[in-house]
């Protein structure tokens, strides 16, 4: 039979398991198994060239028992509804595992931003915004960056939104510029978070980080970010991948070079001749392998042939069901994308609070926060791995959807 490489079908798969092992019934599992509230818009966008494109976006709120709903909107030619519908329920599960007082959403614009001008993505942005607008709000649900939207689209939307609400609403939208409320660290958050999981799981494994030898595919946000993080903490990142392809070095990659030629999209691969795929990348000799690219990365087809002995997942569904199985049975530790970036979201959170609150904190303050929020959720996700001998992908769901389930209990829905 054909690997299931359909996020969404394969999510509901591993929340099924977490409830029966919670012991809820099927009604909660009828409840959870999808978002809520799916919202398809269509935006007409008048482009440089004076014609016509419409652009289809969407807005999924898996669950708001706990709260309003948070979590990122993506620009991506790849966007679709079952995306949508897995990424909204893996950031219902990320706040579980980070304690936060929201449920999940996820959004998305089917498009190619390398291909537009800045022009047409702002129209973009702003006309999104205009097409959800009914839908969101900062006590209803609470948009973010997520792959190839930055802090300028997030200033774009924000904008647009506090115009129609025709007042300032920067709990609107996280993620900002700091001149525009943004919080001190958000940028680095989900890098900061993965960092946090990478060192936590060394210290399980017994490996020095000084040293170790590290391999990042995608050179985006989270991967660029945890790079610097890791050269600087005297690791040797032996890899890095863009789109394109991927550089690879065992003596270690000059991080900092390669921080300074990357453009806005995480492109550097393009400017060198000697380069290996990405699947190529991901079965070098290392020790610790960080995919924080994008989905479906390591497979049925490429699992028997990690050498890493950690897999930290930075990306959102890097890997199948089939291939936690198999990394597994061959003891590697897995440590699943909702407890590893699960920081950048953490950091958005504190923004809305600071937004809120109209008082805003020192990045040390934020870092301390941050550390302390990641550390506990590491230790209470391996603490149930460890003692109902299961992988740490499904003690992360059972940790990430009880408290949305309990939230929905106490309110009576199910
Ligand atoms: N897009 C990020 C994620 O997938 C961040 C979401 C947020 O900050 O709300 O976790």
């Amino acid at each position: 039979m054909a690997e299931n490489l359909n996020l969404f079908t394969s999510t509901q798969d591993v929340i099924q398991d977490a409830l029966n092992k919670l012991g809820y019934d099927e009604g909660m599992f009828e409840l959870l198994k999808e978002p809520l509230r799916m919202l398809e818009v269509r935006i007409p966008i008048k482009m440089d060239d004076g014609k016509v494109k419409v652009y289809t976006g969407y807005r999924a709120q898996h669950n708001d028992a706990v709260g309003p709903t948070k979590g990122g909107v993506r620009f991506h030619p790849e966007v679709s509804e079952d995306e949508m519908k897995a990424l909204s329920m893996w950031m219902t599960l990320k706040c579980g595992i980070v304690d936060l007082p929201y449920g999940g959403a996820k959004g998305g614009i089917i498009c190619d931003p390398r291909q537009m001008s800045m022009n047409e993505i702002e129209k973009l942005s702003r006309g999104y915004v205009r097409a959800i607008s009914q839908f969101v709000g900062p006590t209803k649900d609470i948009p973010a960056p997520d792959v190839f939207t930055n802090s300028q689209i997030m200033a774009w939307m924000m904008d647009e939104y506090s115009r129609m609400d025709e007042f300032n609403s920067p709990g609107f939208i996280t993620g900002k510029p700091i001149v525009l409320g943004g919080s001190q660290g958000r940028e680095r958050a989900t890098a900061q978070g993965v960092t946090i999981c990478v060192e936590e799981a060394a210290k399980k494994r017994g490996i020095e980080m000084k040293g170790a030898r590290i391999v990042i595919q995608g050179f985006g946000n989270a991967g660029s970010f945890l790079a610097k993080f890791m050269s600087d903490a005297g690791a040797k990142v032996i890899g890095i991948s863009d789109a394109y392809g991927a550089l690879h070095d065992p003596e270690g990659l000059d991080i900092d070079y390669l921080l300074d030629r990357r453009d806005s999209f995480g492109t550097v691969t393009t400017l060198f001749e000697n380069t290996i795929s990405n699947q190529e990348l991901l079965e070098l000799d290392c020790d610790i392998l960080v995919p924080a690219a994008i989905e479906n990365q390591i497979t049925a087809e490429n699992a028997h042939k990690i050498k890493a002995s950690i897999v930290v997942e930075a990306a959102n569904g890097p890997t199948t069901s089939e291939a936690t199985k198999i990394l597994t049975d061959r003891g590697i530790l897995l440590v699943p994308d909702v407890l590893a970036s699960a920081g950048g979201v953490t950091v958005s959170y504190f923004e809305w609070v600071q937004n809120n609150q109209g008082y805003y904190w020192t990045e040390e303050e934020v870092n301390e926060k941050l550390y302390k929020k990641m550390i506990t959720a590491f230790d209470n996700v391996y603490t149930v791995a460890t003692t109902r001998n299961i992988n740490m992908r499904l003690a992360a769901y059972m940790v990430g959807v009880r408290k949305t389930a309990e939230a929905a209990r106490f309110r009576g829905w199910v």
